[in-house]
């Protein structure tokens, strides 16, 4: 595989620390240039083949780096005479590019991440482009991606639109595979922007553009405030953490009585309303670098009582009121089914027995495989008996809360680990108990 780094911007917000005198991709986080960071973590992923795109004050980026054989790339170089935009040098890089997908980084973007598993996505979706997607703490004022269920990009909703609906917290973090076919796209040498001249274009014509959602470190360093914040989480060893060739801490959430207020089955988003302190609790696990995952048994869909369709509308109104709160969940887990059939109006497609539903561990093992959680280290926190139950099947400690059905369902006779009264208390507990 190979990459190519958009390293020519001009980096006016970095001036502070390049003083105009080296270019902005070797500005230093932690006394090493960003863009030798970049080339490291490619290297650790067996991507040692880079095209750098340079322009301004590009000659000591060439200095700093030659043919790369002293850092264990290959380095080849393409300069712009003018600024090309995110886009315009695919025009040049073209003829430098091997057939098949190949990696586009922004000059500015520090990531730590299993590369691997993004490039397994791309080939399974047969995908022209993939972008990598994450949840942030301000997607009220970022530029969001609207995708469906598998991945698909439908839309881009910029943060100039008014924005009407609810939304998923989805924004585009500046890591793409492309295949090659799509430097065709740039016919000639002109200023492009990836995102507002080529990819949103495609979506509309329906091609195969796809995001790829993952919890890793993956930050946009383009001001110095960013590169400050940087310096800490990669100088205490938190990036390196998220990356999923390691074991991670993953916090399960139940969802009604838990997230937010239990009002017996929810099957509008008018029905939807936050626990009072679930944002705060929510915004100390994304800090303390544990996953937030929510997984929660939804037979409304079985029992005919709503479609899959506005679920998905509910959880979009749950991310909505989390990220107006500075909170985003990695993931919303759901199983649509219930086994007993023979009820009027039922889904009878839905009504079948399956491994998803709590207390089975379905659920839980696909989070497992998708984000290589360590069990041991992890927690399920709910307010019923069947969250208990599930968690000790799971093998993860679990907390009982006093919120929603407070344990009173009577169905299960497991103990939990610790009863707390609201989900706050409980990620208290596990964030200043077991630390960051
Ligand atoms: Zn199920």
């Amino acid at each position: 595989m190979q990459a190519v780094i958009m390293a020519g911007g001009k980096g006016t917000r970095l001036v502070e620390l390049t003083k105009d005198i080296i270019p902005k991709p070797l500005a230093p986080v932690c006394g090493k240039p960003i863009l030798e960071w970049q080339l490291q973590k490619l290297k650790e992923n067996g991507i040692r083949d880079v095209i750098l795109i340079i322009g301004h004050l590009g000659e000591k980026i060439k200095e700093h780096f030659g043919d790369g054989s002293l850092f264990g790339m290959n380095l080849s170089y393409i300069e712009e005479t003018e600024p090309l935009g995110t886009a315009g040098a695919l025009f040049y890089a073209k003829e430098k590019l091997r057939d098949g997908p190949f990696w586009l980084i922004l000059g500015d973007v520090l990531f730590d991440i299993d590369m691997k598993r993004m490039e397994a996505f791309h080939e399974a979706q047969r995908a022209l482009a993939t972008l990598l997607v994450h949840p942030n703490s301000h997607p009220y004022d970022s530029d969001l991606i609207v995708k469906n269920d598998a991945g698909r990009v439908l839309a881009f909703d910029s943060k100039h639109n008014v924005r009407q609906g609810w939304y998923d917290n989805c924004v585009n973090a500046g890591l793409y595979l492309l295949d090659k076919s799509f430097c065709d796209l740039v016919p000639a040498p002109q200023k492009t922007d990836l995102e507002k001249g080529l990819l949103s274009k495609l979506v509309t014509q329906g091609a195969a553009v796809y995001a790829y959602a993952t919890p890793e470190y993956v930050k946009d360093v383009g001001t110095v405030e960013r590169i400050r914040q940087a310096e800490q989480e990669w100088g205490d060893g938190s990036a390196a953490r998220r990356n999923l060739k390691r074991k991670q801490r993953a916090v399960f959430l139940d969802r009604d009585g838990t997230v937010n207020i239990d009002k017996g089955l929810i099957c509008k988003p008018e029905q939807l309303e936050l626990e009072p302190c679930a944002a705060a609790a929510i915004k100390l696990l994304n800090r303390s670098g544990r996953l937030a995952i929510i997984v929660t048994n939804q037979p409304v869909v079985a029992r005919g009582l709503c479609d899959i369709e506005t679920v998905e509308e509910i959880h979009r109104k749950l991310k909505t009121l989390l990220g107006n709160e500075g909170a985003y969940v990695d993931d919303i887990i759901y199983c649509p089914h219930h086994p007993d059939k023979g009820f009027p109006e039922e889904n009878v497609a839905y009504k079948i027995p399956c491994h998803c539903r709590k207390p089975d561990i379905g659920m839980i093992e696909a989070c497992v495989a998708k984000f290589n959680i360590d069990l041991r280290q992890s927690w399920l926190i709910g307010d019923r008996t069947v969250d208990v139950q599930t968690g000790k099947n799971a093998g993860v400690r679990t907390i009982l809360l006093e919120t929603g059905a407070a344990g009173q369902d009577g169905k299960y006779e497991a103990e939990p680990d610790l009863i707390c009264s609201n989900l706050l208390e409980a990620a208290e507990y596990i964030a200043v108990t077991e630390g960051e």
